[in-house]
C-alpha cells in the first residue's frame, strides 16, 4: 500500500493532526489544488477539474488570468505592502471605481482582508450611528465568523456560539417550504412577514441599528424571498431610521446576472446605507470591503487603520479584476451563460427523484436535493452527487439550513463559456442520475 510522504493522503493526516476539527473538508479523500487556468483547476496527482465553485469562493472572475497575474507581480516586485498610514495609490484608484460603481450616493469606501471583517465593520458603523446594538437578520443568513458575524448568522450550523455582542432579531428570510407561511401567495406572504417585523420592532421599543441581509443567501442555499421581500423591509426600517446593510459578498460584481449587485433587484428600496464586499474582487487576493454614504462611514470618532486592508498588492488586483470584469460585459456573461446554464441544469433534473428545485440568477445556481415523498433534506445524496461529480472532473459547492447541506451550490467563474456551461451540466446529469440509482431513490416513491 504505496503512500509516499507527500501525498495528499498524507497531507490529509498531517492536516487532521494539527489544524482544527472544525475546520471542514470536502470529498472523502480530500484534494490538494496546486494550479488553476481559465474555468479549470488540476489537483497534486495531475486531475483536471471543471470548477463550478470557484467563482464565489476563490476566484471570480478566471484561474491565472493574466491581467491579474501580470498586475500582482508587477506590484510583488516594487512593494508587497506598504501602510495604509501612508499614501496608497492602488487603495485610492480602487477605492473610487468601486464608490462609482456602487449606487450608493457620497460613498466613502473602507479595505478590509475578508467578508468576515467587512460585515464586522458594516456593524460597528451602524451600531455606533444608531447606538443601539440591536441588530435584524435574516433566519438561514451567514454573514462571517467573527464574534460579531456569527452573532448575526441564522444559520446554527455555522454559528458556533450564541454568545454574542450584539441583540439580535431574526426575521423570515423568504424560504416557506413548509409550515403555515408555504399556503401563503407573495403578496400574503410578504404582507405577513412586514406585520411579523413591525410587532417585533414595536417590541424592541424602536432602538434598533440595522437589518443586515443576503440579498441570495449564499450558504444558505442560494435562496432568496419572493421578489419584493426585501424592499418591505426596507420600508419598514426606513420609516423608523434604520440602517440596511446588504451583504454583496456572493451576489456583487454581476454575478446575478440581471443586476451588478444583488441589492438592484430590490430597488423598489433604493441603495442600502452600507455594503459590504469579499471574496472574489480580488479574483484569489483577499480583498473585502465596505461602501457607505459619507455621514455614516464618518460616524466612527477614532482613528482607524487596517494594518493590510487596502495593501498595494490586493489593490492591484482588485483593480485589474474590475477593470476586466467591466471592459469585457461579465455581468451580461453572467445573465447569457447563467440562463443557459439554469436551463440545463432544470433539464438534467428534470428526470431525477432527488432533487425538489433547481433555482438561480446569473451564474449562481442551487440545486436542492430531497428525499422523495417526504421532501425531507438529504445531505447524504448531496456529498454522494458532489463525489460522483468530482469523479467525472467536476467541482461544485454544497449549502442549505441548519445541518442539512442538501443543495449543490453551482457558481463558476465569470468568463464561463458556453461549451463549458453544457460540458458542466452534462457531468451534473449524469451524476444525478448514478445518485438517484445507487440510493434507490426510483423505487423509494
Ligand atoms: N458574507 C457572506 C454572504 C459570505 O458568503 C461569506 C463567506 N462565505 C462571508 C460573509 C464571510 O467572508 P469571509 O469568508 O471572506 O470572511
Amino acid at each position: 500500500d504505496h503512500d509516499p510522504a507527500g501525498s495528499p493522503r498524507m497531507l490529509h493526516a498531517r492536516h487532521r493532526a494539527v489544524l482544527p476539527d472544525w475546520l471542514a473538508l470536502y470529498y472523502d479523500e480530500p484534494i490538494e489544488i496546486t494550479h488553476g487556468e481559465g474555468r479549470h483547476v488540476w489537483d497534486s496527482e495531475g486531475n483536471r477539474y471543471l470548477d463550478f465553485f470557484g467563482g464565489i469562493l476563490t476566484t471570480m472572475t478566471a484561474h491565472a488570468l493574466p491581467e491579474v497575474t501580470k498586475a500582482v507581480s508587477e506590484q510583488a516586485q516594487r512593494i508587497l505592502h506598504t501602510s495604509s498610514l501612508y499614501l496608497d495609490r492602488p487603495m485610492v484608484e480602487l477605492a473610487e471605481r468601486i464608490a462609482a460603481v456602487s449606487g450608493i450616493p457620497d460613498a466613502r469606501v473602507f479595505f478590509t482582508t475578508s467578508g468576515t471583517e467587512a460585515n464586522d465593520t458594516a456593524l460597528l458603523l451602524a451600531t455606533t450611528h444608531r447606538r443601539s446594538n440591536q441588530i435584524v437578520a435574516l433566519r438561514n443568513s451567514y454573514h462571517g465568523r467573527s464574534f460579531s458575524a456569527i452573532g448575526v448568522t441564522g444559520n446554527r450550523s455555522w454559528s458556533p456560539t450564541s454568545l454574542s455582542p450584539l441583540q439580535t432579531l431574526y426575521v423570515h428570510g423568504g424560504v416557506r417550504t413548509r409550515g403555515p407561511f408555504a399556503e401563503l401567495d407573495d403578496a400574503a406572504f410578504i404582507e405577513a412577514c412586514t406585520e411579523d417585523l413591525t410587532d417585533m420592532l414595536g417590541q424592541a421599543g424602536g432602538d434598533v441599528a440595522a437589518l443586515i441581509a443576503e440579498p441570495v443567501q449564499g450558504v444558505g442555499g442560494f435562496t432568496s424571498g419572493p421578489d419584493g421581500l426585501l424592499a418591505a423591509y426596507r420600508e419598514v426600517l426606513r420609516e423608523r431610521g434604520i440602517l440596511w446593510i446588504s451583504d454583496e459578498v456572493q451576489t456583487g460584481w454581476g454575478r446575478t446576472g440581471e443586476h451588478f449587485w444583488g441589492w438592484q433587484a430590490h430597488a423598489q428600496a433604493g441603495p442600502p446605507d452600507i455594503l459590504t464586499f469579499a471574496k472574489g474582487i480580488g479574483n484569489g487576493m483577499s480583498i473585502g470591503g465596505v461602501v457607505a454614504r459619507a455621514e455614516v462611514m464618518n460616524c466612527l470618532a477614532a482613528n482607524s487603520i487596517s494594518t493590510f486592508g487596502g495593501s498595494p498588492v490586493t489593490m492591484a488586483a482588485g483593480n485589474a479584476n474590475l477593470n476586466y470584469l467591466l471592459e469585457h460585459d461579465l455581468q451580461g456573461n453572467a445573465r447569457r451563460v447563467g440562463g443557459l446554464l439554469l436551463e440545463r441544469l432544470r433539464a438534467a433534473a428534470a428526470g431525477s427523484v432527488i432533487v425538489r428545485e433547481v433555482r438561480g440568477r446569473g451564474l449562481m445556481a442551487g440545486v436542492e436535493l430531497a428525499r422523495p415523498g417526504t421532501g425531507e433534506p438529504w445531505p447524504e445524496a448531496a456529498s454522494l452527487v458532489l463525489e460522483l461529480a468530482r469523479e467525472r472532473g467536476l467541482l461544485v459547492g454544497k449549502g442549505g439550513g441548519h445541518s442539512t447541506s442538501s443543495v449543490l451550490r453551482v457558481a463558476p467563474p465569470l468568463t464561463l463559456t458556453v461549451a463549458e456551461a453544457e460540458e458542466g451540466a452534462e457531468i451534473l446529469e449524469h451524476a444525478l442520475r448514478t445518485a438517484d440509482t445507487q440510493l434507490g431513490g426510483k423505487n423509494s416513491q
